[in-house]
């Protein structure tokens, strides 16, 4: 360890061990012995693209969770939200965080080491969350006039029992079957496509695919609702959001019981989802004529006030701005309980979960298609907050002095996400009985009991946690931490495998 080894060295060889290679450094306070060390925090990023291992766990983790509750047979328990004191702790910790990142940026320091930090803390709050609100959104507020209330789709209704539970049948050998659906949701064409790229990109619906992907996770939201209300029962779903070869973002859901394959498709066929938002079809302002703030955007030439977002919602007409659809594609499929193709589909449910959206371009046809795409997704609103409403002659909501139309920041607009901001795995309240936290814990209890040693519960507020400093001493260089993780790594693997052995020798009589 003498000679710091190269960092693509050390990464490389921490990858084929599976040790994260961007770690987080923070400061850990022991309260009950006093003692004070430098101690690395996964990154935990689900993204291959940032952290290869990292991702990896991130998909495993969440392949059991899939496995857990899509066969359940009994109803899971359910503890409602209320905040466990972990959950509490991260919470309150990352307030004191940010805190410290403001007073930096205040006093124009390096605020990159808190930025971190903090990034992996939302990780762990998001995690810690999981289970609550499932989709992480909830609807508007505003009483909308009852002419653009969305109707409810023509479907068959059943009488709602309180299960989360799908029907079970058994067979003439007198065995139990527990039938689930793997079903597959697709956007609707938007002009013909080869290989990933449209056949012509002229006449290429590239808006109707940007406002599709900003609002599908909506879209999403009402085929449960419409699915549950068919089904009669509390449906319960795993469902991952990934990028089709076109760039358009697709659903696989792993549903716990069964409907009729019919039903599922006259389901899909039925939702859809309208937003009333105001047009965005035709630029007011644009180039070098963009709405000034004056307490308020105002109109650069006219200086007439331009309306507030709660004015521009009332004055919308009777057609919404947009309404999205799924396509014909529908694919459901049987699954059983228990089944190799049951985890066939578990794996092809998580299959592109590390890579973002818009990533593995094939070819410069692909590349070309993405660019048009974040193209047409520069100007389109991503929100009621949005910059882009100025464009159209809308302040946006909580408007604020320079704001640009074409240079929002959110994630929407981003070459990676391609429209689509949301969760990229969405997990019913009573899916399992078990968080993601929870099966994290879950495996690490399996190796400390693989080990003999005690899982004990860890006190939440034994350890006071600290951003380390740039240029601190006892941080080492990040090719060094990196071996350290390795050779913990290996030390626990290498006590397994003596573990395994020991067990698998024959006992002497
Ligand atoms: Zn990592
Ligand atoms: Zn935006």
């Amino acid at each position: 360890m003498a000679q710091p080894l190269a960092r693509d060295v050390a990464e490389e060889i921490a990858k084929l061990h599976g040790v994260c290679i961007r770690p987080v450094a923070l400061r850990r306070l022991d309260m009950t012995t006093g003692k004070s060390e430098v101690v690395d925090v996964p990154c935990g990023s689900p993204l291959e693209s940032k952290c290869p291992p990292c991702a990896k766990r991130n998909r495993q983790l969440r392949m059991a969770q899939c496995r857990e509750g899509w066969h359940l047979d009994e109803e899971p328990i359910i503890t409602p939200d209320e905040a466990t004191d972990g959950q509490r702790w991260l919470v309150e910790f990352r307030a004191d965080m940010q805190a410290k990142r403001d007073e930096e940026e205040k006093a124009g320091g390096d605020t990159s080491d808190l930025d971190a930090v903090l990034t992996g803390l939302d990780v762990e709050i998001n995690e810690a969350g999981m289970r609550g609100n499932v989709l992480g959104r909830t609807g508007s507020k505003r009483v909308r006039s009852t002419k653009r209330r969305q109707d409810a789709p023509d479907l068959p209704k059943r009488k709602m029992a309180s299960t989360t539970l799908g029907r079970t049948f058994e067979a003439a050998d007198g065995r139990t079957y527990r039938p689930s659906l793997f079903v597959t949701l697709t956007l609707p064409s938007y002009g013909k496509v080869m290989n990933g790229a449209p056949v012509d990109p002229d006449t290429y619906d590239y808006v109707g695919a940007a406002r599709d992907a900003l609002h599908f996770s909506k879209l999403v939201d009402r085929f449960v609702q419409n699915l549950r209300r068919v089904a009669g029962y509390d449906v319960q779903y795993f469902a991952t959001v990934e990028p089709q070869k076109r760039l358009a973002p697709h659903l696989h859901m792993a549903v716990r019981g069964t409907l009729p394959r019919a039903e599922m498709k006259q389901i899909a066929a039925a939702t859809y989802h309208q937003v009333w938002w105001p047009q965005a079809d035709e630029a007011r302002f644009e180039g070098d004529r963009l709405p000034i703030w004056n307490d308020g955007y105002v109109d650069p030439d006219t200086g007439e006030v331009l309306p507030t977002w709660d004015e521009a919602l009332d004055q919308l007409g009777d057609e919404p701005m947009h309404v999205i659809r799924f396509g014909d594609q529908v694919d459901v499929k049987g699954v059983l309980a228990g089944s190799p193709d049951a985890d066939r589909c578990i794996r092809y449910l998580s299959k592109y979960l590390t890579k973002s959206l818009g990533e593995n371009l094939d070819g410069q046809a692909q590349r070309d298609h993405a660019a048009r795409f974040v193209d047409a997704l520069r100007y389109e609103p991503c929100s009621p907050t949005c910059p882009n409403w100025l464009r159209y002659g809308v302040q946006p909501k909580n408007a604020k002095p320079g704001m640009v139309p074409g240079c929002c920041r959110s994630k929407a607009h981003k070459p990676e996400h391609l429209g689509y901001a949301g969760r990229r795995v969405l997990v019913s309240r009573k899916w399992s009985n078990k968080t993601l936290a929870e099966h994290k814990q879950d495996r690490r209890t399996w190796v400390l009991e693989a080990l003999g040693q005690a899982d004990e519960p860890t006190d939440p507020h034994r350890y006071v946690w600290q951003p380390v400093r740039p240029g601190d001493p006892d941080v080492s260089p990040i090719g060094v931490r990196l071996l350290r993780s390795i050779a913990e790594r290996q030390r626990w693997r290498a006590h397994l495998r003596r573990l395994e052995e020991l067990s698998a020798t024959p006992q002497a009589a």
